[in-house]
């Protein structure tokens, strides 16, 4: 995901509400840059690694207007719960294909939403007419494609951008964000620093146990579980290595596979499987 960054300037009064542990005023970017020095809401420190000048030169950024809140112009962090929380109540509204529901909280109580599109939403559940694909996205909150590209499939299934016959094929559910406390701390974990994607056997999280109830209830055929992987972890760094060396007689420098040039000034946080 591509987004345009500024630097938070209010980095001390961000820090001092991130600290109170609920929802904060938004504090207000004023200039260009993109990282930050202190935790903001819904943004974290801002990215880990920033693409060269040289290379991002290659890959201007799509001329596509997606009409999240994510999205819009000017805009430093991802989207917040607020933002999302009208957005869909929005689409909710206007579109008469969907329908939207809350599945629970989470441990501090932001609600978690699931969005409904069907032709019929009496029949949704249990699969009783056709296949139900559900998407559920943001369990780890730091993560923000997954959430993000969330909401713009549902935006785009309320104004039938995804192909008009669609829903006369499969009825869809889309979680947006799992995980909202850890969302808003722009952290991989739940409030008690716990991860939230290995408790599906135990279930103890209301996180968890909320979307294992949802699951429960409708039944879905298909399940996409949206994650987003960060450049700079290295678990692939040697994939195709085998290949290359077959090819090569040799294995390729390590120094050049293991690491990615950064211009951050920080590093990434240690690798995490999804
Ligand atoms: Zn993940």
């Amino acid at each position: 995901m591509t987004k345009k960054v500024r630097c938070i300037t209010s980095a001390a009064l961000a820090v001092s509400l991130l600290s109170s542990g609920f929802a904060l005023p938004w504090a207000p970017p004023t200039a260009h840059a993109a990282q930050t020095d202190a935790p903001v809401p819904y943004y974290g420190l801002g990215p880990s690694y920033v693409q060269p000048a040289e290379v991002k030169s290659l890959f201007p950024d799509p001329q596509l207007d997606f009409g999240t809140p994510g999205f819009a112009k000017g805009k430093v962090a991802f989207t917040t719960q607020e933002e999302m929380l009208a957005y869909i109540s929005k689409l909710a509204e206007t579109s008469k294909h969907a329908k939207l529901v809350s599945i629970g909280t989470s441990l501090e109580g932001r609600d978690i939403p699931l969005l409904l599109f069907s032709k019929d939403m009496t029949t949704v559940k249990q699969n009783q007419t056709k296949p139900l694909v559900w998407l559920q996205a943001q369990i780890h909150g730091n993560e923000p494609a997954a959430g993000e590209s969330a909401l713009v499939i549902a935006k785009w299934l309320a104004e039938d951008a995804l192909g008009a016959d669609l829903l006369d094929k499969v009825n869809v559910a889309i979680v947006p964000r799992l995980n909202p406390d850890g969302s808003y701390q722009f952290k991989r974990y739940i409030a008690t620093d716990l991860d939230a994607n290995r408790d599906y056997m135990k279930v103890e999280y209301p996180e968890v146990q909320a979307v294992h109830q949802a699951i429960n209830e409708f039944q879905p055929d298909v399940i996409l579980d949206a994650h987003e992987y960060g450049v700079n972890y290295n678990q692939f760094a040697h994939v195709g290595e085998k290949l290359y060396r077959s090819c090569n007689g040799r294995v390729g420098n390590r120094s050049t596979t293991t690491s990615l040039p950064t211009s951050g000034k920080r590093a990434q946080s240690p690798p995490m499987t999804s």
